[in-house]
Formats: C-alpha cells, structure tokens, sequence
C-alpha cells in the first residue's frame, strides 16, 4: 500500500496576462513529482481573476494537459489547431520541439474552474513535432462504483470493481513513455477506495474538493483541501472521503529520471537546450 509522503500546500499566484491561480507542483524547486512538473488549479467567479487569458507564449520539451471543470476557454496555435475546451473537456498538447499557443476565456462572466498540468518529456522526445488532441468529455469514461464512488479515467487504465476502464488518452496509442494515469475521483463522506497504481511508478494526489484520508491506520494520514499529497511506492494506494463529499484527483507516471533544466514555458535537459530555445524563439525558428 502507498502511503503520504509529502504534502505540497498550493500557493496563490498568477500566469498568463494574469490569471489567478493556485499552484501546489511546480510552486518551489523540489515540489516536483518525476515526470510530473507543475500543477495549476484555477477557480474563480470573478471575471477579474481569468479574462485577461493566456496571450500566446511558446513551450518546448513537455506536455501540457488543460482539464475543465467549469467555463469556456479557447485554444489556438500556430499549427492551425483550434479547439474549444467546456465542462470535463481535456485537452492533451505535447508541445515537444514546440508550439506557441494562446489559451483564452470565452466568457465575460460566471465560473471558470479547471487545471493544467505539466508533464516532462524524455531527452529523445523532447525534439518531436508538436501533437495535440481534444478529448471532448463524452469521450472520457466515469465509473460509478456499487460503494458510490466514482472515478474519471482521463488517461491510462484502471482496475475497478473487477473491471478495466482505459481512458481516452492511454499507452502505445497515444505514444506517450510516461505511461500516465489521470484519474478524477469522487468519493462520498465516509467512503473508501483501493485505487491500483502500477509499482515503480511516481504518484501524486490533488484534493480540489473537501479533503482526503490516505493510506491505512496506523499509517493513514490527511490531505486538506487543495493541496498535493505525494505517495511513496507501492501497488495501491487506499484513500477515504472526510466528513463530507471529498473530489480529487490521481496522477501516476513512469519517472523519467533524467536532469531538468527549467527556464519558464522552456524544459529540457541541459542549459544550452535552454539557451537555444530562447534564441529559436527569438529568432522565429522555434515554430519551424
Ligand atoms: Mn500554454
């Protein structure tokens, strides 16, 4: 059984043109979880917290995985994609050698609630052509469990209840090494869920809604309300809601365990990588 290893607070900040939000990975060297780099969570009612958007900016050597919750955001890049993101829509866009997007609000009132998530590339990945993909929410399966559970798998393949449920995003299919799970779980007061995670694999969770027990006594401990709990290793990790309804969700990749070097939208290996990302940008052949 994996149990809590640590526990990453989110902290407010902004991005973009100034969008509010809370970051829990990626908020201070170290909060990181192989191949996982950042997590953001936005979620406001206030049209001052997210109408000024993402203007376009570029990334190189990673994915980015935007999942919605509430609201209306449009994405467009310089490849031509254009996809609107609503409620439970995921958007999957491995930018690799590079893309430069915009990711704009299209509302002017009312919630807008969802994430983004950074995942690392492998050295040999990190130079591909840009891939990207809408997954519209019908197309991600939710499993409602006999406990009242239930699970979103956006990513990956889970065993539930006896049964296998294959998100959308998954495997070979996909070409994605990191092999990631992405699930969104709900679990009513009181309830618990045994969630298989494949050994060897780096596993986070993220509590958006309520708060978590992990793990089971005497090693059970709490996760609160938006924060990130990272999980030692193991087969299966056992989570319970508190008092009252408790949503979140699970992360689990293969860990890439290569040098990452960051410089904002920009993640690669070593630091020339970085400088000749910089000078492709500058220079217009980041987009080539
Ligand atoms: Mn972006």
């Amino acid at each position: 059984m994996r149990t809590l290893t640590q526990i990453i607070p989110s902290m407010p900040t902004s991005d973009g043109a100034g969008v509010k939000l809370r970051r829990s990975l990626g908020s201070q060297r170290g909060f990181q979880v192989d191949p996982f780099l950042m997590l953001d969570e936005f979620y406001s009612d206030d049209p001052k917290d997210y109408i000024a958007g993402f203007p376009a900016h570029p990334h190189r050597g990673f994915e980015t995985v935007t999942y919605m919750l509430d609201g209306h955001m449009r994405h467009e890049d310089h490849l031509g994609n254009r996809g609107d993101l609503s409620p439970g829509d995921v958007q999957w866009m491995t930018a690799a050698r590079g893309i430069i997007h915009s990711e704009m609000p299209q509302q002017s009132q009312g919630r807008m609630r969802g994430f983004q998530l950074w995942i690392n590339l492998p050295a040999n990945e990190k130079m591909k052509p840009a891939h990207y993909r809408d997954i519209p929410a019908q197309q991600i399966p939710s499993v409602r469990l006999s406990t009242g559970a239930s699970v979103k798998v956006i990513a990956g393949t889970v065993q539930l209840d006896g049964q296998s449920v294959t998100g959308p995003v998954n495997g070979p299919d996909a070409r994605l090494s990191t092999d990631p799970l992405y699930l969104d779980l709900k679990l009513p007061a009181g309830v618990g869920l045994v969630v298989p995670v494949a050994r060897g694999h780096n596993a986070f969770l993220y509590v958006y809604e309520g708060e978590a027990t992990v793990g089971e006594p005497p090693s059970a401990k709490a996760l609160p309300y938006r924060a990130a709990g990272v999980l030692s290793d193991g087969d299966s990790v056992h989570i319970e809601g508190g008092s009252g309804a408790v949503q979140l969700l699970l992360l689990a990749a293969r860990p890439l365990r290569e040098p990452v070097v960051q410089y904002g939208p920009f993640v690669m290996n070593t630091r020339q990588e970085i400088e000749q990302a910089v000078e492709d940008y500058r220079s217009g052949r980041f987009a080539a």
